[in-house]
């Protein structure tokens, strides 16, 4: 795959994405997402250190060199800023400018770079519309472009207006962008013949590739688990989560054994049991979506929409994890072609997953040896109940003899695994660790 350029920075983890422009003439927008990744109470520290890939001291300190209070006035014109909480050496040049400092402070509960110094002057690191914007709809394109830095998108992705006019991102890089569930962002690779789009899906910027007016999302928005791209990958899931004991005895096995799994729990015992899943979080395990109700295919587009909004925050709220993204999706029974289930998770740009092999069912050694044979890979599925803990207990051997040919993988880790970790430049070396 041949990348044209890449992404010049990104600053995640400590937290911060920074971009640069790629429009002549305009100031550079850098972004930092920071405290959207930061634990809502002190005591809990949902996200896996590895991802986030923070330092012993996260954040920069105030330089006893830079009068940063300058840089406070200009970005105020601009943001609400609350505290401050350092400045970041940059010393690069951006967008053909030379930038030294980025001031991070607190705005709205994330952390951002609000100013930087350009020729050694403060200025408020906003957004502008790049030139060639004009004579196209500029509140539309504005809003769409507050939207993508708010998403950790960054200016090196060019604003265009699609035949239906809506706003659309062109990276200016040699793929397409997508955020994992703990919101790192990755790049993805786009085919040769076609070139990088991002298109708003109701929920957030889906990076994706078109030819033409065609748009095609660059990860697929439903999948078996017996794919070619998958070849040599076992997605163990576990459904429902009913019994919080149960639960907690299937992530010890497991953890044991280690092996990441993807969860798929009714959302309600999300909060009922709220103290199992920061854990989850922390030990590199995915959480998806698997509806409210648990009923026979009779939802609405509406219904998921709200339910799963719904299902998001409550694992925010239980994870303590803000940046948390519910990327893939599985319906009760596995109902996809039932009610509004899959057009839904089309307009949203998520991944149903269902499954190959399933515990109590047809999940054997010689049924599983099989299908791998055949297939090259396999999404499991197990119900954290004493029937499938016990098949757990008996299989733990050969499913561990698996690891010498295959990797466990979640299904979210499976599905981005083609991407690279989006370049990191610039960035003391301190502060990502
Ligand atoms: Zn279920």
């Amino acid at each position: 795959m041949q990348r044209r350029a890449f992404i010049r920075a990104l600053l995640i983890g400590g937290g911060a994405a920074l971009w640069t422009s790629c429009t002549s003439g305009a100031p550079p927008l850098i972004t930092a997402t920071a405290s959207s990744t930061r634990p809502a109470t002190p005591t809990r520290q949902a996200t896996p250190a590895s991802r986030l890939r923070r330092s012993p001291t996260p954040h920069p300190s105030p330089s006893p060199t830079v009068d940063v209070s300058a840089g406070v006035r200009a970005a105020r014109r601009w943001f609400p800023v609350g505290q401050v909480i350092g400045t970041l050496p940059i010393n690069r040049r951006i967008g053909g400018q030379p930038v030294g400092e980025g001031l991070v402070a607190e705005v709205e509960g994330r952390e951002r770079v609000v100013a930087v110094t350009l020729n050694g002057e403060w200025t408020a690191n906003v957004p502008r519309p790049a030139p060639s914007s004009a004579d196209l709809p500029s509140e539309q394109l504005e809003q769409a472009q507050r939207e993508l830095a708010a998403q950790g998108y960054g200016i090196d992705l060019r604003l265009e207006v699609a035949p239906s006019g809506e706003p659309v991102g062109v990276p200016e890089t040699g793929g397409t962008l997508r955020r994992d569930p703990w919101g790192n962002l990755h790049e993805l690779p786009v085919p040769a013949d076609a070139r990088p789009l991002v298109r708003w899906m109701g929920r957030d910027w889906v990076g994706g590739y078109a030819r033409g007016d065609e748009w095609t999302p660059d990860l697929p928005t439903f999948i078996e688990g017996n794919e070619p791209q998958f070849a040599g990958t076992i997605m163990f899931t576990a459904d429902d989560c009913h019994n919080p004991e149960e639960t907690r005895e299937f992530l010890t096995i497991v953890e044991e054994m280690g092996i990441p799994i993807t969860l798929y729990p009714v959302t309600p015992n999300l909060w009922l049991y709220p103290d199992i899943w920061p854990e989850v979080l922390q030990a590199g395990h995915e959480i998806g979506y698997h509806t409210t109700l648990h009923s026979h295919g009779d939802w609405s587009q509406a219904y998921l929409e709200e339910d799963f909004t719904a299902t998001e925050q409550v694992i925010h709220e239980v994870t303590g994890n803000m940046a948390y993204h519910i990327r893939t999706v599985r319906p009760p029974f596995g109902l996809y072609d039932y009610g509004g289930w899959q057009p839904w998770v089309e307009s949203k740009g998520l991944t149903t997953a269902m499954w190959d092999r399933s515990v109590g069912w047809d999940a054997w050694e010689r049924t599983i040896l099989s299908y791998l044979e055949e297939y090259h890979s396999l999404i499991l599925l197990a119900h954290p109940d004493p029937d499938d803990l016990a098949w757990l207990e008996q299989c733990r051997g050969f499913l561990e003899g698996l690891k010498g040919e295959y990797t466990y993988k979640t299904v979210s880790e499976a599905l981005l695994s083609g991407s690279r970790p989006v370049p990191v430049e610039g960035i003391p070396a301190g502060w990502v660790g």
